[in-house]
């Protein structure tokens, strides 16, 4: 089997605007006229969650449990961008509902005509994110689920990337694979991740001189794997 590991969000699809955008929307809803922007809160919403500290292996939550570890992040940036802490408690215990709704994600034009061809040429995929309890629920509405084998979320895993076990938890349930590559848009978590564990990988819609194999939008992608399994 020829198998393509999946990241997903920056690379199949994405939240536009991502965190900062989520807790604006939520503050939106109940104070319209608000003043705050998103670098009030971009600040605070850079440590807390469970991928920014990947070497530590996380117990797998139910999702009440896993958003509710996020409540004080939430709530610690409404307040530093001015909300009171009563207010700021309430906004943080509906970011879950805004982040997982669907209709904010968006696919890249080029990701459903992208696998369907690398499935033509022989490629299987499956996806490795570190990613949301409700991440197969978000999938699955994007359209997206019949495309994969299978699916590795840190949250029912319990290790985000660039954790070697991570990548290693896809490569033991799929032992058969004879040709192996990681595909996605975050040098470290997802380029260097794989190396660590002897997979190639490709930089897709991003440049950065770290890696050795890279292309901005996904369509040039079956060229690079050509060139990568050459031998
Ligand atoms: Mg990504």
């Amino acid at each position: 089997m020829k198998l393509l590991i999946w990241d997903f969000d920056g690379t199949l699809a994405h939240r536009p605007s991502m965190w900062s955008g989520t807790l604006l929307h939520v503050l939106g809803e109940v104070h319209p006229g608000h003043q705050v922007k998103p670098e009030h809160l971009r600040p605070w919403l850079q440590t807390g969650f469970r991928w920014h500290a990947p070497e530590d292996e996380y117990p797998v939550l139910p999702a009440h449990a896993w958003w509710g570890e996020l409540h004080p992040v939430f709530e610690q940036a409404y307040q530093a961008a001015g909300l009171d802490a009563t207010v700021a408690r309430r906004l943080a215990g509906e970011v879950q509902r805004h982040y997982t709704d669907p209709q904010h994600w968006e696919v890249y034009p080029d990701t459903g005509t992208t696998l369907e061809h690398l499935s033509v040429l022989g490629w299987r995929h499956v996806i490795l994110t570190n990613h949301v309890p409700e991440f197969r629920e978000l999938l699955k509405a994007l359209g997206l689920s019949g495309h994969f084998l299978q699916v590795f979320n840190s949250a029912e895993t319990g290790f985000e990337k660039p954790h070697p076990r991570a990548f290693r938890l896809v490569l033991e349930s799929l032992g058969e694979a004879k040709q192996v590559c990681m595909i996605g848009d975050n040098i470290r978590a997802d380029v260097q991740g794989a190396r660590a564990v002897g997979l190639p990988a490709v930089l897709v819609r991003k440049n950065d001189p770290a890696a050795q194999w890279q292309c901005t939008d996904l369509s040039s992608l079956p060229g690079q794997l050509d060139a990568i399994f050459a031998d």
